[in-house]
């Protein structure tokens, strides 16, 4: 990560001592408005407690949609919502599941986003666990002993306990066994999947047309009480998620034969067909309209939480970052446009719909700057390719504050990233676009795609931070007397001495979800 060439580095301190000592009123406005006006927790509020979570095709990410025009024109930007395709319209309503036998507990669980309902009834089953057989025709013939159960699909971990807290108590010896047990059950259940002959997408589906009551699962996330949450493959019956620690209950209760029942109540409510859409704001140009810095974060996320981290806390950062803009520089060379991609989750596709559709405007970027990985504070920014992505990058970060520009690593040229986020869907198309990555906050154990990802986990000052980095980069690339040089690497050998190649620009899938 620390392969700054010597040129840059020189040239890069030289800048820094240019800089040094001047202060740019802009830059003291940005971090000003950033600072004592903040509406980052206001909008977190809004967006994260009041509308929710923002599955593709829900009522929640239409619902965000309008109120990301209606804060934008609250603070005279021009915003509008720009349809870029179909999604499967689904409302996700309660989940309510308790363990009826052999005793009373209600358990922590959800069903899974597109689940079927229980039709505003209450199904109460026993509980089995997928068996281990021999092979698919042995299965086969067990298949009907699933009709009227909820079958327990998921290995039972055996600890609850994370990694991290096993290494602080653990001794070396207990540690090894843990994680070698592990391992071991692992690869037996996989295998238990396996020799029923269909996989983790098709098995619900099979047990559902055998007739099971519902399917239940568990995706631990490796963390106290973290589990993420997807998507249903039953078109029927339920697919719910339970907590590790109720999970395991009911399975050793199958498993010691005293036959756990349950009783599980999901209302969802299929709405039709749903148009999804991008939220596009604008602040035009002065000087060049007809050049444009892009401010992009993903609005759509998953739904077991409310997106807080992924991806609430992008989201907000750039609109904060377009107010305070709009507040203290409401004249820019360029146009300055926020884009707010929906169906991310599901393939870039807001983002690669938005590169498909608006190629004027992609031939046109002087630079954009995407955030989609948590709450933390920026630390690395790479050149995605760009050969002189050093140069203009390198000079717009030297006019950030110290304390925000001192723990960004950054690596230049770098290569193009292929995907993760909304900013591959343009690089992919040969525009200099560039993830401003956060650190971690155990994003991926606690909060991507999981239960636990709600409003208390912002880390509002470091949110601050970054509101700030992209309204000054906005601000720097609008300014810069050139336009950003498009120059790319020429792309390393593999290890099969193969030259590699710029990723491609991928089509958007318009309709999802749909059979
Ligand atoms: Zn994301």
């Amino acid at each position: 990560m620390k392969k700054v060439s010597l040129l840059f580095t020189l040239i890069f301190c030289f800048q820094l001592s240019v800089s040094f000592g001047q202060k740019d009123p802009v830059v003291e406005n940005i971090v000003k408005e950033a600072t004592e006006n903040s509406q980052l927790e206001k909008l977190a509020h809004e967006l994260m407690d009041v509308i929710g979570p923002r599955l593709v095709g829900s009522p929640q990410m239409q619902q965000a949609h309008e109120w990301a025009v209606a804060k934008y024109k609250g603070w005279n930007i021009m915003a509008k919502n720009e349809k870029w395709g179909e999604w499967r319209g689904w409302e996700r309503g309660i989940s309510h599941i308790d363990m009826v036998a052999p005793r009373v507990k209600s358990l922590e669980g959800m069903q899974l986003a597109w689940s079927p309902g229980t039709g505003g009834k209450t199904v109460t089953a026993d509980v089995i666990i997928l068996p281990d057989l021999a092979d698919s025709v042995a299965f086969q013939k067990w298949l009907p002993t699933a009709k009227g159960k909820f079958v327990m699909i998921s290995m039972n971990q055996p600890t609850g306990r994370p990694d991290y807290n096993w290494e602080e108590f653990g001794t070396k010896e207990s540690i090894e066994k843990m994680k070698k047990d592990r391992d071991a059950q692992t690869e037996a259940w996989a295998n238990r999947v396996k020799k029923t002959g269909y996989n983790g997408r098709t098995l619900p589906v099979a047990l559902e047309k055998a007739g099971a009551a519902g399917i239940v699962m568990s995706y631990w996330s490796k963390g106290f009480g973290a589990n993420k949450i997807f998507g249903a493959y039953t078109k029927k019956v339920p697919t719910v998620d339970i907590s590790l620690e109720d999970y395991g209950l009911l399975y050793r209760l199958a498993e010691s034969g005293h036959t756990p029942k349950i009783s599980v109540r999901a209302d969802a409510k299929e709405t039709g067909v749903a148009q999804t859409f991008n939220t596009i704001g604008e602040i035009k140009g002065t000087e060049k309209p007809n050049e444009y810095v892009i401010l992009s974060a993903h609005f759509d996320s998953w739904d077991g939480g409310t997106g807080a981290t992924d991806n609430g806390t992008g989201t907000i950062v750039m609109m904060e970052a377009m107010r305070i803009l709009k507040k203290v520089y409401p004249n820019p060379k360029r146009t300055i446009l926020v884009g707010h991609w929906g169906s991310e989750e599901q393939g870039l596709n807001g983002s690669r719909a938005f590169v498909e559709d608006h190629p004027e405007i992609v031939q046109n970027i002087q630079a954009l700057f995407n955030q989609d990985n948590g709450t933390g504070r920026v630390v690395s920014l790479q050149g995605q390719g760009f050969v002189n992505a050093y140069d203009y990058l390198g000079r717009w970060l030297s006019k950030v504050p110290e304390n925000i520009k001192a723990p960004i690593d950054t690596r230049f040229p770098g290569a193009p990233g292929g995907g993760g986020s909304d900013f591959a869907s343009f690089v992919a198309a040969g525009a200099p676009a560039f993830s401003l990555s956060s650190l971690g906050w155990s994003y991926g154990t606690y909060t991507w795609h999981t239960n636990r990802d709600t409003y208390d986990k912002i880390v509002f000052d470091d949110v601050r931070s970054n509101a700030i980095l992209a309204a000054i980069m906005a601000y720097q690339a609008s300014e810069d007397p050139a336009k950003t040089s498009r120059e790319r690497i020429v792309m390393p050998l593999d290890s099969k001495g193969v030259p590699g190649t710029w990723p491609e620009q991928r089509k958007p899938t318009r309709r999802g979800g749909m059979d």
